[in-house]
Parts: C-alpha cells; structure tokens; sequence
C-alpha cells in the first residue's frame, strides 16, 4: 500500500508555477476597484477570441449561464426540442430545460461516451430546434456528422465545450459510422471546438483545463446577432445601461477571474499537452490489462478526464479497493441525465448509456502528474483487477 494519497486533481502545481503572476493580477485589479466589468474582462474576451479562432466571445459567469445565454441568443425556449446527450452533466440537459424548452437525448457510442450522430436522425421532430453535442471529457464530438444533420433538418447547433477547452476536431471520431459530406470535414478540420456549430459555451469552473478561481464561462459565435443577444441579456436584457429591452440576467464575469485567466490562457497548449501525455502513458500501461477499456487517443482531445471502462460489473470494487490503496478516482457519471430524479420515468432506454454509466472509472490526471505516480496508480489498478 502506497504511503502518500494521490488526488483525482491536483491545482497546486499550476498555482506554484504562476504565482507572482497571478498575485500581480489580483493586485492590479484591487488597486483599480474597478470589479465589474473592468478592463480585463474586454481584454480577456479579445484575448480569448483570438486564441481560438472566433469572431466574438462574451464572458458570462458559469458554463451554465453560457449554455442558457446561449440558447436564448439563439431563440430557443417554450415548445423547442434539444437534442443533446445523455452521458453528461445535468448542466447540460438543465440549461434546456430552464430555457422552457424540452430535451431529447440520443445515445452515444462506446467508444468515444459522445452523442452518436446515427442515434440523432432517429429523435429529430417537427418541433426540434437545435442539436447540443458536449465534447465529453476533452474528446472533440463527431461534429461534422452533426453538422450535416443539422443542416439537411435546419437545426441549430450550440456545443457544451465545458470540458473541451483547446481541444480541435481533427475529423477521428472513434465509434461514429455516420458518413459526414467531405466538404463538411475539411472545412472544419483543425478548428477548435465552440467555433464550429452556431455557438460555443465553455465553463472557467476551477478543475476545467482552462480553469479560474471561481465560476466563470464564455459564449463564443462568429454570428452578429446571436453575440449581440448574448451580450444584452449578461447584463439584465439591455444594450444601454438602464433601457432593459427583454429580461436578462446578471451573468458577467468578475474582473478579477478574467485578470487571472488572462494569466492562465497562455499556458493552455502546453498543459493540454501535459495531460495527453498522462493520457498516453496510462493508455500504454493499461493496454494489456483484461476486462479494461481503455479511451481512445484521438488527435486534438484534451483530456479533462481520463476515463476507462471496466467490464465485468467490477467497476464498484476497483473504486472502493483503489481509494483503500490511497488512489482517489471519480465516476462520471454515474447517473444518465435522462435516469435523474428530475426526469425519470420520462424518456426511453439509452442503452449504451445506462450500460456504459455502470463501467466508466475516471483516473487522476492534470498535466504535471508525473510517469512515477501514474505508474504506481496503473500496478494497483491491474493488481486489484486480478484478484
Ligand atoms: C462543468 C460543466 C458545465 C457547467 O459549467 P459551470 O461553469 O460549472 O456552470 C456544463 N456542462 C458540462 C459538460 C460540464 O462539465
């Protein structure tokens, strides 16, 4: 048994390595009492669009604001359908459900716990409105598949990029056997996600790659009038201070998370590197390992989990004997959306969802876990599998 515990996340490194940095930041701001909205926010924005390729990104206060503001920018409420996946945070779903309109989950595949777009075509009605692929786990969706679906229906496309934060579609897309419009693939490939459907949300929420010192999140468009929209409605529904238009929100990102971020964002690449190749070395290790499934190593995934399937129902047992052995790990998600107390009863079988929900392990990872640590993790986890 291993002396020292491993976490399932570990913040401190990054704190460590930017500190003067950040206590700068934090200062500047506290001497200019500018709070709301200062400087750094328009700055952070400006900053943030141009790393990834989009022409607007509205700062908004969580990842869950950025997926309602979003849909709202984009008309959707009362009556709507939203196709979206079952194997995610209920932000996601909840956002749907909290602008009035209805979400329809299609099941995802295997191989990549995203929306498989094969299942979509099957839950698309007169009354659907918008696809939402979240790119789970860092794992960029097949989105060009999405993309061509949503074009032959007319739908609308809002990408939960909560976790995906740096992360490109580069068109390998483990388990989809959609065929997408070549076209459609090479006009995209290399772009980053939330810069490829009508809009993008991310979340700023401390364990994100890109993560602040609070909640935070981000609309992103390349659309005019949806950036407008999404702009108004962060500050109460209105254009011009005190001529409130429609009803809003008050969902602007504290200057001094953006200050801290724009420290953070240009160190992005090269922590997203860090944990691809955490991501290799686990994927290496546990290669041989029977009964373990490990994630599929696509070109431009981010890793914000590293999560394998364990078959054989023992995915239970290795969690309680890993977290004996002092080796913190995560199950995300144990439960579907669409199972929630919220929803139950509601909604038909997503059967790889609800058998994939019973197998998922999420191991430790952050970009400065070190080749020892994940080796040591990788021995207790076959030894536990082999009794
Ligand atoms: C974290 C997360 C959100 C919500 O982000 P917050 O900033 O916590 O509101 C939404 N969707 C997914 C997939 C997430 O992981």
């Amino acid at each position: 048994m291993s002396q020292d515990k491993i976490p399932v996340l570990d913040l401190k490194p990054q704190y460590e390595s930017l500190k003067a940095e950040i206590q700068n930041a934090i200062s500047r701001v506290l001497e200019s009492g500018q709070f709301i909205m200062g400087p750094d926010v328009k700055l952070f924005e400006q900053e943030v669009a141009q790393y990834l390729g989009v022409k607007h990104a509205i700062a908004v206060n969580s990842g869950t604001d950025a997926l309602v503001i979003g849909l709202k920018a984009l008309g959707i409420g009362q009556g709507d359908e939203v196709i979206t996946t079952p194997f995610s945070f209920f932000a996601t779903a909840e956002s749907i459900s909290n602008v009035g309109a209805t979400p329809i989950f299609a099941d995802i595949s295997a191989d990549s716990f995203n929306i498989d777009p094969g299942a979509i075509a099957q839950k698309i009605t007169p009354r659907t409105k918008a696809i939402m692929p979240v790119h789970l786990y860092g794992n960029p969706a097949a989105i060009a598949a999405i993309l061509d679906i949503a074009q032959a229906h007319n739908l609308k496309v809002i990408e939960d990029c909560a976790q995906s934060f740096g992360a490109r579609y580069y068109g390998t897309c483990a388990g989809c056997n959609e065929s997408c419009q070549e076209s459609t693939r090479s006009r995209i490939t290399g772009k980053q996600t939330g810069t490829i459907g009508d809009v993008g949300a991310y979340s700023f929420f401390p364990s994100k790659n890109l993560g602040a010192y609070g909640d935070g999140g981000l609309i992103t468009t390349d659309n005019d009038q949806y950036a407008e929209t999404a702009r108004m409605l962060r500050v109460h529904g209105a254009k011009k201070k005190y001529h409130n238009e429609v009803l809003g929100y008050n969902s602007r990102l504290d200057t001094l998370q953006a200050a801290i971020l724009r420290v953070k964002l240009p160190h992005i690449d090269q922590w997203n590197e860090g944990r691809r190749r955490v991501a290799k070395t686990y994927n290496d290790l546990l290669a041989d390992v029977p009964g373990v499934i490990t994630p599929n190593f696509a070109d431009g995934h981010v890793f914000h989990q590293y999560t394998i399937r364990i078959l054989d129902g023992k995915r239970d047992q290795v969690y309680q004997h890993l977290a004996e052995d002092g080796i913190a790990t995560m199950i995300y998600y144990p439960i579907p959306q669409d199972r929630l107390p919220i929803y139950a009863g509601k909604y038909p079988n997503n059967t790889i969802s609800d058998q994939v929900a019973t197998q998922v392990l999420s191991l430790p990872i952050w970009p400065e876990l070190t080749n020892e640590k994940i080796t040591e993790i990788t021995k207790a986890l076959q030894a536990i599998i082999a009794q």
